[in-house]
């Protein structure tokens, strides 16, 4: 069974390229039993979206031009916002 640490590696890696099957299926079961990593799922989705509306105009490569520092620093302004 793949750890709390893989899955969410797997979650940031599902956002940028596609997961293999059996990574696929590793995580649902994974978050079907995990609650922590399933509200990481939910958030690092929505922020994704948030993203790719305000950056996807550049076309379908703009997310992936944000490095990982300028994805913290905005999770981070979330964070605050959100407080
Ligand atoms: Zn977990």
């Amino acid at each position: 069974m793949r750890n709390c640490k893989e899955i969410t590696q797997l979650i940031s890696e599902g956002l940028d390229r596609r997961l293999s099957f059996w990574q696929q299926v590793g995580l649902r079961l994974h978050l079907m039993m995990c609650g922590a990593c399933a509200a990481y799922r939910r958030q690092v989705t929505a922020l994704n979206k948030l993203i790719s509306a305000r950056f996807g105009e550049s076309g379908p490569a703009g997310p992936h031009l944000l490095s990982g520092e300028a994805r913290q620093r905005i999770k981070a302004a979330l964070r605050d916002h959100t407080h």
